[in-house]
């Protein structure tokens, strides 16, 4: 062994920052990351990287990490054996399963965990507690995008590629940042866009990269941009720009969108959203000349009240025109954690078996009942919100959650802290005791992605094998193997060696994986989810839109105005990633790396707001929601524009986080808070 440590190894992984699915050789000496190394052989990257995968690790090495579980003892956490914690989740979890029912008992995944974590996540609940109690944080930020698509082509996927979406004539962002959200995807687009003559329209409240490089920028006020993408699809049709033979061969209810339609006029979208009549019609026009339409959103449309319907909106725009199954056009939610999609590809969620097959689904159910020895509830089971909700009533009772702070991530954060309290059980498993660890009776240290084996899923569907590249610290264990545990001691017989077997278990139940294995995906070969017969493809709907009849709906979803807070909140605080940090920056605020690039969090403020309300550029300002408040440095930036405001979430401190002044507002469809519809006054406290 000792030998052994001396040598460089190189191990392949898969960059766990974002969606985008970067994969490179991990160079390793013991436990120490030598560097990190890209080759041509990464599908999605080839040799780019960005800031995060290249210099985001050291948290793998952090003293804060968990290695050992943790009891509360007496209100303290004490270090004890693997047995004594398993044993104590395994008999407080049955015997709350025995007095209240399966259903007492919730589940919350994680989207930074590995496919086969997540499998046996949800079979853990659906097997040992028959309830369909799960979910994962796809709720908090791309359930919407996937609402939205499910009721018009069927599947909640990218349409193609990454590499596709340099092949469009025009690329469309609504509401994200891929810039510093999704680097090495945002590097294609401003290649295309400087190298290939690609049109760019970007949606977005802030003037951020991607709006500085575009050819048409427009700020849609909040919660409007359902408005102008239904009055742009309702021009087009007008002028007869749409394409009505693919909308005859391929999509139904287009005389029903039509009559919906009716009343999103220029003249009314102007009045709404605020983007003038002049600029919508170049912006049809724009799309009317693309040689193919690609249109990419991300947190800016799914943290509203209407995200769903705006997702939908997004969707119908494209089968109006024509923009579906080829390369180079159709729709691109962009998930923003490494594994969201893979999450919930794998079922944690109380709607969808793994594999996307609905629980009220009987012959998808029947399958799962048999290979589980277990009735499957037939019902859809409560969702995250829907589960916090069951705490504060009484109704749940215990909640077994793996790598996910959602007293952070939740919205209304002080409203998360009563309710989590009043769980008579609480298991958390994570690699770093995160502040909703804190509410906890038990914690298990899990593992990062360097310390196991595995597949992560990113945004365009890619599946793609990361190898162990580090021992596992102290007493950590890898998810799987600790899940697996606790269902053998609820009386389960898994005897799973290898993530290699989950898989193999998961693909004979899920007929889209049903090609899909460890050998296919052996090295830096991957797979890509979709097609009818289980065999990989880049494109989806080549052989029709997933609904029996293989034709697409149009959606007919109305525009509904946003949430209105009382008027002395008067400005809009709007929030996201930073390029260097990972999401609420649990991971990234413990890599030296980064953290010494951008130690410090602050709140933007408009020149002109600054000049208004006499704030200086670094001086002290409290913002107060109905939900709660917290105190920031300004920073000063023609980046935002008059009464908007902008936060970073990568803040974990009760006093910074976003958080602590969102509330309790949410997507009409899928219970997503509406994080990005957040009001705040503002009381300035200390100059510079
Ligand atoms: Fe990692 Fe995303 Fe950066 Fe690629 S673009 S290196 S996946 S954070």
């Amino acid at each position: 062994a000792a030998m052994r440590e001396t040598r460089t190894k190189k191990t392949k992984t898969v960059c766990t920052f974002c969606g985008v699915g970067c994969t490179f050789e991990v160079w390793t000496k013991g436990r120490k990351i030598l560097k990190v190394q890209p080759t041509h052989e990464a599908p999605v990257n080839a040799i780019s990287t960005c800031v995060k995968g290249k210099f985001g690790w050291d948290f793998v090495n952090s003293e804060e990490r968990l290695t050992k579980p943790l009891i509360r003892k007496n209100g303290r956490f004490v270090e004890s054996s693997w047995d004594e914690a398993l044993d104590l989740v395994a008999s407080r979890l049955a015997s709350i399963k025995q007095q209240y029912g399966g259903n007492s008992v919730g589940f919350i995944s994680s989207s930074k965990i590995t496919n086969e974590e997540n499998y046996v996540i949800q079979k853990l609940a659906r097997q040992m507690f028959e309830t369909n109690n799960v979910d994962n944080c796809s709720r908090y930020c791309q359930s919407p995008a996937t609402d939205g698509l499910f009721r018009t082509v069927g599947m909640g996927g990218d349409a193609g590629t990454i590499k596709d979406i340099a092949a469009a004539g025009l690329v469309i962002i609504v509401g994200a940042n891929p810039a510093e959200g999704h680097p090495v995807l945002a590097t294609r687009v401003k290649r295309a866009h400087k190298l290939h003559g690609q049109k760019l329209i970007v949606a977005d409240i802030r003037k951020n990269e991607m709006a500085e490089r575009s050819d048409i920028h427009i700020s849609p006020k909040q919660g409007t941009d359902q408005v102008w993408l239904m009055a742009v699809t309702k021009y087009m049709i007008d002028h007869g720009w749409h394409d009505q033979e693919f909308i005859n061969e391929n999509v139904n209810f287009f005389d029903d969108y039509k009559e919906v339609l009716e009343k999103y006029t220029l003249e009314y979208a102007e009045t709404h959203s605020g983007i003038s009549r002049e600029t919508l019609i170049q912006i049809a026009e724009t799309i009317r000349d693309a040689d193919g339409t690609c249109i990419l959103w991300g947190m800016g449309v799914t943290q509203n009240t209407g995200a769903s319907d705006t997702s939908a909106a997004i969707s119908n725009l494209l089968l109006a025109t024509g923009n579906y199954r080829r390369p180079g056009a159709g729709a691109y939610p962009l998930r923003g954690h490494n594994n969201v999609q893979g999450a919930c590809d794998m079922g944690t969620l109380p709607t969808w078996l793994p594999g996307y097959q609905h629980v009220t689904d009987d012959v998808a159910r029947a399958k799962f009942e048999k290979a589980y020895g277990v009735k499957i509830d037939g019902q859809p089971g409560l969702n995250n919100i829907e589960m916090l909700k069951a705490i504060g009533k009484g109704d749940m009772k215990a909640m077994y959650l793996v790598g996910e702070d959602m007293a952070l991530v939740d919205a209304d954060a002080n409203h998360v802290d009563k309710v989590l309290s009043g769980l008579d059980f609480f298991v958390v498993q994570d690699i770093f005791l995160s502040r909703t660890a804190q509410y906890a009776d038990v914690v298990l240290p899990g593992a990062p992605s360097l310390e196991k084996d595995g597949t992560f899923t990113n945004t365009e569907r890619r599946v793609q094998r990361l190898y162990k590249a580090l021992p596992t610290m102290g007493d950590s264990k890898a998810d799987w193997e600790i899940t697996q545990e606790i269902a053998n001691r609820l009386g389960a017989n898994w005897n799973y060696s290898h993530p290699s077997e989950i898989y193999d278990e998961m693909a004979s139940l899920s007929p889209i994986f049903s090609q899909a294995n460890y050998e296919v995906l052996e090295g830096w070969n991957s797979f890509l989810w979709g097609s009818h017969d289980g065999s990989s493809t880049p494109l989806l709907y080549v052989d029709g839109f997933n609904f029996p009849d293989k034709k697409a709906r149009f959606a007919l979803a109305d525009w509904v105005e946003p949430h209105k807070f009382p008027e002395e909140y008067d400005l809009h605080i709007n929030n996201g990633r930073m390029l260097e940090h990972f999401h609420e920056g649990n991971m990234t605020n413990k890599s030296n790396g980064i953290q010494s690039k951008v130690p410090d969090i602050f709140v933007e403020v408009s020149p002109e707001l600054a000049k208004e309300r006499k704030v200086s550029d670094g001086g002290l300002v409290r913002l107060v929601s109905p939900f709660g408040a917290v105190k920031l440095k300004a920073l000063i930036t023609d980046r935002v524009k008059n009464n908007e405001l902008f936060l970073p979430m990568n803040s974990v401190d009760k006093d910074s986080a976003i958080n602590f002044l969102t509330g309790p507002i949410y997507d009409r469809r899928t219970s997503t808070p509406a994080y990005k519809q957040t009001m705040v006054r503002m009381e300035v406290l200390s100059a510079n």
